[in-house]
Protein backbone atom coordinates (compact mmCIF):
# COMPACT_ATOMS: atom_id res chain seq x y z
CA UNK A 1 0.00 0.00 0.00
CA UNK A 2 1.55 3.50 -1.05
CA UNK A 3 1.25 6.70 1.09
CA UNK A 4 0.68 10.37 0.07
CA UNK A 5 1.51 13.00 2.10
CA UNK A 6 -0.03 16.06 1.89
CA UNK A 7 0.47 19.37 3.89
CA UNK A 8 -2.48 21.53 3.87
CA UNK A 9 -2.71 24.83 5.59
CA UNK A 10 -6.11 25.42 7.23
CA UNK A 11 -7.32 28.26 9.25
CA UNK A 12 -10.06 26.85 11.97
CA UNK A 13 -13.33 29.47 11.88
CA UNK A 14 -16.07 29.43 14.59
CA UNK A 15 -18.90 30.28 13.30
CA UNK A 16 -20.77 33.21 15.22
CA UNK A 17 -24.20 32.15 14.33
CA UNK A 18 -24.71 28.10 15.38
CA UNK A 19 -21.08 27.87 16.91
CA UNK A 20 -19.92 25.31 14.42
CA UNK A 21 -16.31 24.78 14.29
CA UNK A 22 -14.78 24.16 10.84
CA UNK A 23 -11.69 25.39 8.65
CA UNK A 24 -10.90 26.36 5.02
CA UNK A 25 -7.25 26.78 3.25
CA UNK A 26 -5.41 29.57 4.33
CA UNK A 27 -4.86 30.55 0.26
CA UNK A 28 -8.89 30.48 0.04
CA UNK A 29 -8.89 32.88 3.16
CA UNK A 30 -6.33 35.23 1.68
CA UNK A 31 -7.79 35.04 -1.49
CA UNK A 32 -11.42 35.97 -0.04
CA UNK A 33 -9.80 39.18 1.53
CA UNK A 34 -8.07 40.04 -1.30
CA UNK A 35 -11.21 40.28 -3.74
CA UNK A 36 -13.99 40.68 -1.27
CA UNK A 37 -15.41 36.83 -1.48
CA UNK A 38 -17.29 34.61 0.43
CA UNK A 39 -17.65 31.06 2.01
CA UNK A 40 -20.36 29.46 3.54
CA UNK A 41 -20.46 27.36 7.11
CA UNK A 42 -21.13 23.63 6.36
CA UNK A 43 -23.45 23.86 9.26
CA UNK A 44 -26.10 26.67 9.00
CA UNK A 45 -25.21 27.91 5.49
CA UNK A 46 -24.15 31.59 6.95
CA UNK A 47 -22.16 33.42 4.58
CA UNK A 48 -19.34 35.07 5.77
CA UNK A 49 -16.83 36.62 4.13
CA UNK A 50 -14.58 39.65 3.10
CA UNK A 51 -15.85 42.91 1.91
CA UNK A 52 -13.82 44.65 -0.67
CA UNK A 53 -12.03 47.78 0.60
CA UNK A 54 -12.17 51.30 -0.67
CA UNK A 55 -8.89 50.57 -2.65
CA UNK A 56 -9.65 47.44 -4.33
CA UNK A 57 -12.87 48.81 -5.66
CA UNK A 58 -10.74 51.72 -6.85
CA UNK A 59 -8.43 49.38 -9.00
CA UNK A 60 -11.32 47.55 -9.67
CA UNK A 61 -13.40 50.67 -11.38
CA UNK A 62 -10.25 52.18 -12.87
CA UNK A 63 -9.45 48.70 -14.19
CA UNK A 64 -12.96 48.71 -16.02
CA UNK A 65 -12.32 52.60 -17.12
CA UNK A 66 -9.17 51.16 -18.87
CA UNK A 67 -10.98 48.24 -20.39
CA UNK A 68 -13.96 50.55 -21.65
CA UNK A 69 -11.43 52.78 -23.55
CA UNK A 70 -9.47 50.21 -25.50
CA UNK A 71 -12.52 48.69 -26.89
CA UNK A 72 -13.77 51.96 -28.13
CA UNK A 73 -10.50 53.05 -29.16
CA UNK A 74 -10.70 49.42 -31.51
CA UNK A 75 -14.24 50.31 -32.26
CA UNK A 76 -12.97 53.51 -33.99
CA UNK A 77 -10.02 51.69 -35.41
CA UNK A 78 -12.86 49.20 -37.28
CA UNK A 79 -14.76 52.56 -38.57
CA UNK A 80 -12.18 54.14 -39.53
CA UNK A 81 -10.61 51.38 -41.69
CA UNK A 82 -14.48 49.30 -42.08
CA UNK A 83 -15.35 51.47 -45.40
CA UNK A 84 -11.95 51.99 -47.08
CA UNK A 85 -11.31 48.34 -47.53
CA UNK A 86 -14.42 47.45 -48.83
CA UNK A 87 -16.36 48.25 -52.14
CA UNK A 88 -17.50 51.81 -52.32
CA UNK A 89 -21.86 52.35 -52.39
CA UNK A 90 -21.33 54.48 -55.41
CA UNK A 91 -19.67 51.56 -58.08
CA UNK A 92 -22.72 49.48 -56.93
CA UNK A 93 -25.43 52.13 -57.61
CA UNK A 94 -25.85 50.94 -61.75
CA UNK A 95 -26.05 54.29 -63.64
CA UNK A 96 -29.48 53.77 -65.10
CA UNK A 97 -31.31 54.06 -61.85
CA UNK A 98 -29.33 57.03 -61.01
CA UNK A 99 -30.83 58.43 -64.49
CA UNK A 100 -34.30 57.82 -63.71
ZN1 LIG B 1 -22.82 28.21 11.18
Amino acid sequence: MSTINVSVKLNMIDCGVCGGVYAITATYEDRCQEHGLTWTCPYCKTGWGYQESGHQKEVKQLKAQVERAKAQRAAAEDGRLGPRRGPTTKSTVPTATRAR
